[in-house]
């Protein structure tokens, strides 16, 4: 009897014992999905094989390298990095340029003017990933943490991220790079799952010095050297490690600016007439009286290479003409041609730029490494759009309207990840999982099992005794014979398979 009871204190011990082990493990591997999303303003789809890049070209073996995003008009830096985190094309999100101007508000808003609801929660399908992490259902670890992303220090539809920090173009991307890692180590009452870094280079370098420039090989040897300082950062942080899913990503890349390929347009229309917002490579025109639009139209037609479009006649492939932020004439430059509008300074030379349509220098870079991407992989493009899905798939969120589909990024997940049979277990496990680390269903989950592993120890002791008197009087020594008899050994005592149908 003393035996026994000495048994089941050590039962109970080694269960206790096994929980408390178990919750950290249960918080830090299975409850909610890591994410961190990384762009570097305008770094051009084939920077990394143009410069010697060779943290950059290391990521391949982590992960997945895809050839290139393609990207919707305008291939601009607010329109294109809320496509990135909302999944919608510019006409659907409502911030469709860097200058907007819109009939209703009757406002304007430029970048440093932007910073106002308004223009961030045009309708409702306007939602930032990181709202939808915060707002899932299934759990209370999912806060987002987003540094300088444009957008993020606005409330959107009346949201904002749980932690952010605002633009600041002195700060290196080491520091950002700190600050984002501490919000992913902080208690598990305050910590994120979801980081959003947008840091302004290779941008400013591209329209200063030109994206084939030596000043150019110096920007990109600082940013491979900040992707060597995470991945370093990585390496030696077993938490993130295992469970951080990382994107690297760009808005748009970067086209060269020759001398004489830039026009003024008072030149060409009268300018009375209409009001002019954006400059550079296109311009939305908004005519004061609609019988002047054919009149400013033909004006603009006649000039080689700049394309002019009447808001109805804009090609479907562009994505931009359903909203009114969008001008009744759009006029866009081709490649490497450049508009100077009323107001822009037209001294300022600019030998890079961007803003074009859908053309190869305008696509950005794509890496994915971490558990749910494959590894080894050169994959092939998708879409802007498409990132939202991908986003959205790994942050285990609900499906939403957008113009992406993750049909179209599923080639770079791992094999069992793409099947929906696996999808489903997958879903069921995480939920799972998350449901045990909330801490009322532990507590009742607790008492049971211990109930549970009572009863089962008292009908396997009562069971033992009979044996053992059985055994004893064969005059065999009882330790020897406890081990010689499969319904004395521990495995039988612990009742295994029970116990996996409970932790499950
Ligand atoms: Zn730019």
């Amino acid at each position: 009897m003393y035996i026994s009871i000495k048994l089941f204190a050590l039962i109970l011990i080694s269960f206790f014992n096994s929980c408390i082990y178990c919750l950290p493990i249960l918080n830090e591997t299975s409850s909610t999905p890591l994410l961190l999303l990384i762009s570097f303003d305008g770094f051009r789809w084939d920077y990394p094989d143009l410069y010697k890049l060779p943290n950059f070209n290391s990521l391949i073996q982590r992960g997945v390298r895809v050839k290139y995003i393609k990207n919707n008009f305008a291939t601009v830096t607010f329109p294109l990095h809320y496509t990135i985190v909302t999944g919608l094309y510019e006409e659907t999100h409502g911030i469709v340029a860097n200058t907007i101007y819109d009939p209703k508000l009757n406002a304007t808003a430029t970048l440093d003017t932007m910073n106002d609801t308004k223009w961030w929660s045009q309708n409702s399908y306007s939602q930032p990933i990181w709202v939808s992490n915060q707002l899932a259902n299934d759990s209370k670890q999912r806060r987002s943490g987003v540094i300088a992303w444009p957008g993020c220090d606005t409330p959107i539809n009346g949201h904002l991220p749980y932690k952010y920090q605002l633009f600041n173009l002195n700060r290196k991307f080491d520091s950002i790079l700190k600050q984002i890692f501490d919000w992913f180590h902080e208690p598990i009452e305050t910590r994120i799952n979801f980081g959003v870094i947008y840091y302004p280079e290779p941008d400013i370098t591209g329209h200063h010095y030109g994206p084939i420039s030596n000043e150019m090989n110096e920007t990109l040897k600082e940013c491979d050297n900040y992707i060597g300082q995470l991945l370093k950062m990585i390496d030696n942080d077993e938490y993130l490690k295992t469970n951080l899913n990382i994107i690297i990503t760009s808005d748009h890349g970067m086209e060269v600016i020759k001398k004489n390929h830039t026009i003024i347009l008072e030149d060409y229309i009268d300018i009375s007439l209409c009001s002019v917002y954006g400059s550079r490579a296109f311009v939305n025109i908004f005519v004061h009286s609609e019988s002047n639009i054919d009149r400013i139209y033909a004006n603009l037609s006649t000039i080689p290479n700049y394309e002019v479009y009447k808001k109805s006649q804009i090609p479907e492939e562009y994505h931009y003409k359903s909203n009114i932020r969008i001008g009744d004439i759009l006029f866009v430059g081709k490649a490497g041609y450049e508009i100077i509008a009323p107001g822009d300074n037209s001294s300022t030379e600019l030998l890079g730029d961007h803003g074009y349509n859908n053309v190869e220098s305008m696509y950005p870079i794509f890496y994915g490494f971490g558990p749910v991407f494959r590894q080894n992989m050169q994959a092939d493009p998708f879409h802007t759009v498409d990132i939202y899905s991908l986003m959205s798939y790994i942050l285990k969120l609900e499906k939403r309207i957008t113009n992406g589909s993750l049909d179209n990024v599923k080639h770079i997940l791992q094999d069992h990840l793409r099947e929906k049979f696996f999808n489903e277990i997958n879903l069921f496990v995480v939920n799972t999982a998350v449901n045990i680390t909330h801490w009322g269903f532990i507590t009742v989950g607790s008492v049971i099992l211990v109930i549970l592993i009572g009863i089962i120890y008292i009908i396997v002791a009562f069971r033992h005794s009979r044996k053992l008197i059985y055994v004893e009087s064969q005059n065999v020594p009882v330790r020897y014979r406890l081990l010689s008899t499969s319904e004395g050994s521990k495995n039988n005592l612990f009742a295994d398979e029970s116990d996996n149908e409970e932790i499950q």
